[in-house]
């Protein structure tokens, strides 16, 4: 029997809408082997995420999704496997939240400025976690009747080059792997075909990129087999998930990619070998 996973799943420890239980009840009801959760700027969700997939027979795979740029384009950057106790992993995602709910405050005064009265506090209620986005920006608009949808607050407000964006702070996309090499964790670009900046690809291998998310419910399969050749060509690991952000986008996507099994079990075996490579470097730095 062939078995699936998702690797890309959000829950409302960032911008998604379910419990981390919740999204393992959906992954259990189709059919997947194993998951991973991969929320915005933080780790918070794994252990519950953990605990549900224990319960449900289903692999957990504790990730992170980190906001990067190179070369001036935002990338997303998913870390695999981290140790999710891992210190300084701990404290720059902390560092990440700070910076996320400062945006917040920052949006809500350009809202003000544009008559538009919304109080950063109904933002933060209704996030209710420590990595709020835009999109709850987009739900406190529609909650308090000022938009009619999210697809409006954003085309109004919420986007680029509209009167309340503000700039997003991001680390450079080497920090970002650097931070996941760190935390023992494998960095692989999420969702490439929604950036097009393959042209920085390179670099990030250089910078110790291990995979690429080549299957992404956003990708056609055009943009799935380009990605493939590309993983291919620079030995990356390929990796894929829905992005499921639960209620948010109106339909929940989890489920509309199934992730072969492979995959996951090359993911495992590639940071089982960095292990051993590092634990035999050590003891032999240790040796001297
Ligand atoms: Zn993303
Ligand atoms: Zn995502």
């Amino acid at each position: 029997m062939t078995m699936f996973a998702d690797l890309h799943l959000h829950s409302h420890f960032s911008d998604g809408t379910y419990s981390p239980e919740e999204v393992v009840s959906h992954a259990q009801k189709h059919g997947l082997a194993a998951l991973a959760l991969t929320d915005h700027d933080t780790i918070e969700g794994c252990v519950r995420a953990a605990q549900a997939c224990a319960a449900a027979g289903i692999e957990f795979i504790a990730g992170t999704e980190l906001t990067a740029e190179q070369e001036g384009n935002e990338l997303h950057l998913l870390g695999y496997l981290v140790d999710i106790d891992n210190p300084r992993l701990l404290a720059e995602t902390a560092k990440f939240q700070m910076v996320r709910q400062n945006r917040i405050r920052e949006i809500v005064a350009r809202l003000n400025q544009a008559k538009v009265a919304l109080d950063a506090e109904e933002v933060f209620a209704l996030a209710n976690c420590r990595a709020p986005g835009r999109p709850h920006v987009a739900r406190a608009l529609v909650q308090a009747g000022l938009c009619s949808s999210l697809d409006e607050a954003f085309e109004r407000f919420l986007r680029r080059n509209r009167p309340a964006w503000v700039p997003k702070f991001k680390m450079s996309a080497a920090d970002a792997i650097e931070l996941i090499h760190h935390a023992r964790g494998m960095a692989v670009l999420a969702h490439p075909g929604l950036n097009r900046f393959d042209e920085v690809i390179p670099d990030m291998v250089d910078a110790g990129l291990d995979g690429i998310e080549c299957f992404h419910s956003k990708h056609s399969t055009s943009t799935a087999e380009h990605y493939l050749e590309l993983a291919d060509r620079f030995h990356l690991l390929v990796t894929g998930g829905s992005d499921c952000h639960g209620m948010n986008k109106g339909k929940p996507l989890i489920g509309t990619v199934k992730l072969p099994y492979q995959h996951v079990a090359q993911l495992k075996a590639r940071a089982a070998r960095r292990a051993a490579e590092e634990g035999s470097t050590r003891s032999l730095n240790g040796s001297q």
